[in-house]
């Protein structure tokens, strides 16, 4: 046996950087297959390549997680090309910081379709799947301690994640007959590209520097990466237990 996950397939989102790929990867050093989504291909292929290194099989897809018919067919492919996953992870997500009165109603959509609907589409497409298999498996979904800690400003990403929670909460309560399980993961503060690609709403340069630099300040400290995510999501996994690795930094700012 090559490892904890052998013979396991796993489905990953937003699988081409951070949290997502060190996830893919951890799968995959337990020795399951790995089919990976990103918005580029390049990304989600470097991420294939990596976990084909390995020794694991992977498949690299395109995928935009918001749209709904695009996830849909993604779920079909899989479910043909490789089989249904015994494990989905709904990783997809973006950044948003700012003030609640400086947030645009394009602002909420954008953040909304991405972090809420994604993974609403990834649950949709993969659930029904599972449970007609019945031989059970298990979704994971990246929610993150800004659902329950206040920030003024992570209100719109942390109602997204708020949701998520909530998602996860009726799903698991749902499928748990099926054998299914269902965890909302919570981090506090990762350091991956997330920070650099965050959009700031009405908060000027020189906060927003001063927020980053923050940022950097406590990951140089605690040095929390991503592979400790990876591995609480392995661990939730294997006990189908809600892990809420937040760390007190979550507050900042
Ligand atoms: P990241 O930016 O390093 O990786 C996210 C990946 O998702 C990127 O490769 C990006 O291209 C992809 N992505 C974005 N929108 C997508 C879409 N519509 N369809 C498909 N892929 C898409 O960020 P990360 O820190 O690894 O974040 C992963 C998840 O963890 C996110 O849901 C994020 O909200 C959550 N999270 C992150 C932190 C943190 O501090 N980094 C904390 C708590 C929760």
């Amino acid at each position: 046996e090559r490892g904890r996950f052998a013979h396991r397939l796993v489905v990953v989102t937003g699988a081409g950087s951070g949290i997502g790929r060190e996830t893919a990867l951890a799968f995959a050093a337990e020795g399951a297959d790995v089919v990976v989504t990103d918005l580029t291909a390049d990304t989600a292929e470097e991420t294939a390549k990596l976990v084909r290194d390995k020794g694991s099989t992977a498949g690299a897809y395109t995928v935009d997680s918001s749209d709904g018919e695009a996830v849909t067919r993604f779920a079909e492919q899989v479910r043909d090309e490789f089989g249904v996953p015994d494990i989905v992870v709904n990783n997809a997500g973006i950044g948003m910081s700012g003030s609640f009165l400086d947030t645009t109603v394009e602002d909420w959509e954008k953040v909304v379709d991405v972090n809420l609907w994604g993974v609403i589409h990834g649950c949709r497409a993969f659930a029904p799947m599972m449970k007609e298999r019945a031989e059970g498996g298990q979704i994971v979904n990246l929610a993150s301690a800004a659902a329950y800690l206040p920030s003024k400003i992570l209100t719109a990403y942390g109602t997204t994640k708020a949701a998520v929670l909530a998602l996860s909460n009726g799903l698991r309560a749902e499928l748990a007959a099926d054998g299914i399980g269902v965890t909302a993961i919570c981090p506090g503060i990762v350091n991956t590209n997330i920070t650099g690609a965050t959009r700031f709403v009405g908060v000027d340069a020189d906060e927003q520097q001063r927020l980053q630099k923050a940022s950097s300040k406590l990951y140089a400290r605690r040095n929390f990466g991503p592979e400790k995510v990876a591995r609480d999501i392995l661990r939730a996994v294997e006990r189908n237990i809600a892990v809420q690795p937040s760390t007190p930094e979550a507050k900042v700012a």
